[in-house]
């Protein structure tokens, strides 16, 4: 029997609020389900609004294509058949055909919805994957493999990735711990944008996903081969997701609107990525990550939970995994690759720094304690501990150290940190690259990286 809650699009959960039939549909659109199938979804719009008209007496159904069925002659559970088919479509696309002698055949692949949940009940968490309701505690299914090793990806810091880890039969590493206090010591908005995953909101109307925002200008400004800080202003710095996917004359601004209207589209996109482009850049990334951290930090929140504590949680691990990403591996790291992560490193120091009170009117309290939890305080050997080990690329980013230094030294550090830093710049300085770039080709104001090094 068919069930239409189980093979909607989007995630299909089912008991969470009514946003089940698409996660892929942005706010203010209460238009119908949006795909049939890829072709005649996007080719006609006007498709979409009438081809479900039905109701349950109805001996009649209109069908995707819009032909018109009468179904008198099929028994009542037949008519359930094809009406949760006609009204729920799959999501089906044709791969190719073929005729061999006696036989025709279709080839077809179905996207099917999973949805997993880890419920908190008491001390236990409970896993439950929607493929099946008879997965028990010793036997995990694909997806439930396949979703805890991006979530352990993600929230795994502090580990060599050449040592393996060992998992379990639940079917997740025993270095995640409770799976549940995982997440919630993470927060999900945080590990949300690193799994490209648009994260629903009970307290919020639907926005556009700012990480998907950012993560579409990406990859769209890697095709034309620019800096995707500055690409295509008009279309990224204040996004719409309009009514229509299709935007005609333009198509950078449909390819956007098609990465933020469909997860299979962006992820495909991605997908084809090169090692070198800036959505595959762990260290841009890292620096990302922390750079959400520290915009919630700013912004508060109604609960309490975007602590001090945790920020410093977040910050220490991804300085950590810079440290282990350039560190622990066979291969020595290619110099654009250190670049990258020296530029991610200076980017992080830099902003822990200007959170100080004193560079800056706009801080909160929580400011001033992340800087003495990260530089003023004690001698944790906090970025230039790493950055002295990349001399090389750090030199590119000598006028941004230097200034760094200086403030430093104004707002106070422990003596045996600033000695270290000071160490670090006489080395640098020594080092004296032939073409040493220019400030802004290095990192802008804001300290972001905005040029790659050739
Ligand atoms: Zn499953």
């Amino acid at each position: 029997m068919y069930s239409p809650t189980a093979k909607l699009n989007g995630l299909s959960l089912d008991a969470m609020p009514p946003v089940t039939r698409s996660m892929s549909r942005l706010q203010g659109d209460t238009s119908p389900p949006p795909i049939v199938d890829y072709e005649s979804s996007l080719e006609s719009e006007e498709s979409e609004s009438d081809w479900s008209e039905t109701d349950e007496d109805s001996l009649t159904i209109k069908s995707p294509t819009r032909i018109i069925y009468r179904l008198d002659n099929l028994t009542q559970g037949q008519r359930d058949v094809v009406r949760d088919t006609f009204n729920c479509p799959l999501q089906i696309s044709l791969q190719r055909c073929r005729h061999v002698d006696n036989t025709y055949a279709f080839q077809m692949t179905e996207l099917v919805n999973r949805s997993i949940r880890l419920h908190r009940d008491g001390e236990r968490t409970i896993l439950v994957c929607s493929c099946a309701g008879d997965v028990n505690e010793t036997t995990a299914c694909s997806h439930i493999l396949w979703l805890l090793d991006q979530i352990l990806d993600q929230t795994l810091y502090d580990h060599d990735r050449r040592e393996p880890v060992r998992l379990n039969q639940r079917g997740f590493a025993d270095e995640m711990g409770d799976l549940f206090e995982r997440i919630s010591k993470h927060h999900i908005d945080i590990l949300a944008a690193d799994l490209h995953c648009p994260l629903i909101r009970e307290d919020a109307d639907f926005r556009i996903d700012a990480a998907r925002i950012l993560e579409a200008r990406e990859l769209l400004a890697s095709i034309h081969a620019e800096d995707p800080d500055t690409f295509r202003p008009d279309i990224f710095d204040s996004p719409s997701q309009g009514t229509k996917v299709i935007k005609r004359h333009d198509i950078d601004r449909t390819i956007f609107r098609m990465l933020l209207d469909n997860n299979n589209f962006f992820q495909y996109f991605r997908s084809l990525s090169r090692p070198g482009d800036p959505i595959r850049d762990v260290f841009r990334k890292l620096s990302q990550r922390v750079d959400r951290v520290l915009d919630k930090l700013d912004a508060g929140g109604t609960d309490g939970s975007k602590t001090t504590e945790w920020a410093t949680h977040h910050i220490r691990g991804c300085v950590s995994s810079i440290r282990c990403a350039v560190f622990d591996r066979d291969q020595p790291l290619p110099f654009s690759e250190a670049h990258a992560a020296a530029a991610a490193l200076v980017h992080i120091l830099s902003a822990v720094v200007t959170r100080h009170p004193r560079a800056s009117s706009h801080v909160s309290g929580q400011g001033r304690n992340l800087y003495m939890s990260l530089v003023g305080e004690r001698d944790i050997d906090f970025v230039v501990g790493v950055l002295s080990l990349l001399p090389e690329a750090a030199c590119h980013f000598l006028y941004d150290l230097e200034a760094l230094l200086e403030q430093v030294e104004t707002y106070g550090a422990p003596v045996s940190y600033v000695t270290k830093f000071r160490t670090l710049i006489a080395s640098l300085r020594g080092l004296r690259p032939e073409s040493r770039p220019k400030r802004a080709n290095d990192v802008t104001a804001s300290g972001r990286r905005s040029k790659r090094m050739k």
